[in-house]
Formats: structure tokens, C-alpha cells, sequence
């Protein structure tokens, strides 16, 4: 009886520990900015994220013409094209916050010092085309790596031909890929080890969630503003919630 009892005890206490490891994971969408008022990708945005403890924050990377790494969401800096205008240029202009547009080498400094906080760094796809953007996404892997933040840092990515560039360059690297267009089995046999699509995939290809924790890999959502697509994704076990929300997704998670 006694040795029933206590493997009854163990099977409860490893079921718990499992839950505990599967829980959700709360991811910041250019850090946060909605609530705070703070500029998104702005350095404050992300130190805030740090201060709301989240597990992670995403940013989003360009490449500027004289081959600087940048942090910012739209291909224009304040009405400065980024792409085909030099670092100088964009520093003309500033957040409204009073922080320039900060380089990836600075954003990926003021990251490490916010310990706990894991950097979802996204490589947008340069206009001037794949050639640049696989040139941004060299530069992007070998910055991360010459600042050791390979170990803070997940790669997430529009451009498959780019995620498979990060996975040649950094084979340990968690890489999650975000058109939503490829099963995760086409995914999967790139060499890509995450998916990160737009809540609605999920809901048009019902088995995706379920079909790529089979094969192994993580799974994100982007833009989750909701209380109710939140548990809906929660409830299916998603690894990750990447949220314009984010207090409302500790709150959903506490529940
Ligand atoms: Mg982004």
C-alpha cells in the first residue's frame, strides 16, 4: 500500500513538473511599447520587457546602405528609407523617447545585461533583394556571435532562404520561420527547427501545432491580442505567445 501510495506521489509530482516546463511562454512584439508608451524596438522597450519578467522580446533587423545593423520595425526610420540610407543619415532623426535608432551591436549590449530575458531577433527581408538580405543575415549571425549572445539569441525570419542561412551558419541556433506558407514538414526537412505563424495558420491548418511538436519542433504564434486566442493556443500546448499584450498574456497565463 505504501509503495502505491508513493508511486502514485511520484507519477503526480513528474505529471506537475511537466506541466510546469510546458507552460507557454510570453514573448514581447517589439518589445513593450503599447501600455508603457514607449517607442517599439526602442532600447527602453526592451528594458521593459525585462521589467515585466517575460521570457522574451522580439525586435526586428535592417541593414542600412554603408552595411550598419539596425533595430527597427518599418523599412523607413521616420520617413528615412533604411535601406538604401547610411547610419548617419538615419541618425538625423530620433524616437520620441530621445534614443537614436539603435544599432544591433547596441541593442544586443543593453540584451545581455537584462538577464533571464531571451533576444527573439527577426531578419527582415531587404527590399533591394535576396542578395542583400542574405548579406544582412551573414552580418546579423556573425554580430550575435562576436558579441557571445548566441546563447540569449532565437532567429525568427519571413525569408526561408535566410533561415536556412542561420541554420548553415549556426546549427545550435533556435530558427523559427514566420510566412506560414510550408508545413512543418517542409520546415522541418531545411534544417529549420521552429515555426512562428500568425495565429490564423493555426486555426486554417488544424493539425499544424500538433503535427510539428510530433516532429520535435517548437512552436510560436505573432500578434495574439486577444484573451481568448491566447487560451485557445495555450490549451493546445504553443511553446510560445508573441503578443502586442503582454500583461494581458501574464494575466491569462496566471489563470
Ligand atoms: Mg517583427
Amino acid at each position: 500500500m505504501k509503495k502505491h501510495i508513493f508511486s502514485c506521489l511520484t507519477l503526480a509530482m513528474v505529471i506537475s513538473s511537466s506541466a510546469l516546463f510546458a507552460q507557454t511562454k510570453a514573448i514581447a512584439h517589439r518589445g513593450v511599447w503599447k501600455n508603457s508608451h514607449l517607442p517599439q524596438n526602442s532600447i527602453a522597450s526592451l528594458t521593459a520587457a525585462h521589467d515585466l519578467k517575460l521570457f522574451g522580446s522580439e525586435f526586428d533587423v535592417h541593414l542600412t546602405k554603408d552595411n550598419i545593423l539596425v533595430v527597427n520595425h518599418d523599412n523607413d526610420f521616420y520617413g528615412i528609407d533604411i535601406a538604401t540610407a547610411t547610419y548617419k543619415e538615419l541618425l538625423e532623426k530620433k524616437h520620441p523617447n530621445g534614443e537614436s535608432i539603435p544599432t544591433l551591436e547596441e541593442y544586443l549590449h543593453a540584451g545581455k545585461k537584462l538577464k533571464g530575458l531571451r533576444l527573439i531577433l527577426e531578419l527582415k527581408t531587404n527590399k533591394l533583394g535576396l542578395e542583400r538580405t542574405l548579406e544582412a543575415t551573414t552580418k546579423t549571425v556573425e554580430m550575435v556571435k562576436k558579441l557571445k549572445a548566441e546563447k540569449v539569441t532565437d532567429y525568427i525570419s519571413f525569408s526561408f532562404e535566410a533561415c536556412q542561412k542561420i541554420h548553415e551558419m549556426a546549427p545550435k541556433a533556435n530558427i523559427q520561420y514566420l510566412t506560414g506558407d510550408k508545413s512543418p514538414a517542409e520546415v522541418k526537412a531545411a534544417g529549420i527547427n521552429g515555426l512562428d505563424y500568425h495565429f490564423s495558420v493555426f486555426k486554417k491548418n488544424g493539425t499544424w501545432l500538433k503535427d510539428a511538436h510530433q516532429l520535435g519542433m517548437k512552436v510560436n504564434a505573432w500578434t495574439v491580442n486577444t484573451a481568448e486566442e491566447m487560451t485557445n493556443l495555450i490549451n493546445q500546448n504553443i511553446d510560445f505567445i508573441t503578443t502586442d499584450e503582454p500583461e494581458m498574456l501574464l494575466r491569462v497565463l496566471k489563470k
